[in-house]
């Protein structure tokens, strides 16, 4: 096989091998179903009753307050959709104009059926300051969504402070978790959050598996109807094996997350040295950024050839977003960070994730100063 140089871990990461192998016996012996009342399917009921017990604590929820969901994007769809729909005043939403699309099309589609949606816009380094928010809302509003984390730029918003306005207007906060479960600490309780949506794949879990937490006592409709499965809010059968290895990895991340961020961040640094070193001009996008997560722009390129052209060196990068991968339109974000069209059209994300090493930074350097200052 091919050996790349994986710098796009914001798309998706690399299955953490512990993960992989606790997710074993669950594909081939022990299969039974876990809601089967028979002895056969004790083993897996078990396993996920502990794996939920694991990701409560990690996040510091409860058990009961996890919900198990096919990922981020249904975890977003469940927490925006499931509250709209279980409010028959139609109270407005309030969501950033920075989101993943996740969220900003799950909005779209209850607008278009009579539900009210405003969209916060964002400064230059891509935050949502908690005074836009007390400027937009209002006892109307029924739910406020921020994203904890950009996916495109990185930047970290101050989920306190939002979710303390949206409480002080009786409006519940949901945060897209997705970029920061695993890679920053997250504390449900610190936070004050009333759902959080998160996804494995964000964080060497295995991909189509994800949770949603919803605080105890918070309104919202099933999103799935069908069986009885996750106490009647998510109907089908569960992935044992997913939700396993979803856990393992939560935890492994959550116990090393100081070491890794600290050696992410010092791998960031070396490769903003190296650039500048290189004199290499650009821009970087965001502030109080994710560790390795770096937007650069530079001045009249364009993202496409560049993930080409690193992509003929067998380096994957992305021009923005995973989702608008195949798009040469300026990015929603970068749009609404007001970034000026010479330097959006000429934007990279190079995500750093824990495999990554220094010799590999310095090849990265070395591409893009070949393909941006030819000799
Ligand atoms: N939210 C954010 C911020 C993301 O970055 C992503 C994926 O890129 C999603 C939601 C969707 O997650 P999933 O791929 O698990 O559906």
């Amino acid at each position: 096989m091919k050996q790349y140089i994986y710098a796009d871990n914001a798309a998706t990461t690399q299955l953490d091998p512990k993960a992989f192998e606790a997710m074993i016996p669950w594909l081939r012996d022990e299969y039974g179903n876990a809601s089967q009342p028979y002895s056969f399917s004790r083993k897996p009921k078990k396993a996920i009753a502990e794996a939920r017990a694991v990701i409560a604590e990690c996040i510091n929820a409860d058990p009961e307050e996890i919900y198990f969901t096919s990922g981020g994007t249904e975890s977003d769809n469940w927490a925006i959709k499931g509250s709209a729909f279980s409010d028959s005043g139609h109270h407005a939403t309030i969501t950033s104009q920075i989101e993943h699309h996740a969220v900003l099309h799950s909005c779209e589609a209850t607008e278009r059926i009579g539900y009210p949606v405003a969209y916060l816009p964002a400064d230059e380094e891509g935050r949502i300051l908690p005074e836009t928010l007390d400027r937009y809302i209002s006892d109307r509003t029924r739910l406020v969504s921020v994203m904890t984390a950009n996916n495109e730029i990185g930047t970290i918003q101050d989920i306190a402070g939002l979710a303390d306005i949206a409480h002080a207007h009786g409006a519940m906060f949901h945060t897209d978790a997705v970029q920061a479960v695993g890679h920053i600490p997250i504390d449900v309780k610190a936070l004050d959050v009333d759902m959080l949506s998160a996804s494995a794949h964000k964080f060497n879990g295995p991909r189509g598996i994800g949770f949603l937490y919803i605080r105890k006592g918070i309104k919202v409709c099933p999103f799935m109807d069908g069986g009885g499965q996750e106490n009647k809010n998510r109907a089908g059968t569960e992935n044992t094996a997913a939700i396993v290895g979803m856990s393992i990895a939560l935890m492994n991340n959550t116990q090393n997350m100081r070491n890794t961020s600290d050696s992410i961040r010092s791998l960031e640094n070396l490769l903003i040295t190296k650039l500048i070193e290189e004199g290499l001009v650009f821009r970087r996008n965001g502030a109080n950024t994710l560790p390795g997560l770096i937007s650069l722009s530079f001045q009249n390129s364009n993202g496409e050839m560049l993930l080409h052209r690193m992509d003929l060196k067998g380096i994957c990068v992305s021009t923005g977003s995973a989702c608008n991968g195949s798009s040469d339109e300026i990015s929603h974000v970068l749009q609404a960070i007001h970034l000026p069209d010479e330097y959006a059209k000429g934007t990279i994300r190079i995500s750093l994730g824990k495999h990554n090493t220094e010799s590999e930074i310095f090849k990265i350097t070395e591409s893009l100063k070949q393909i941006l200052m030819p000799k």
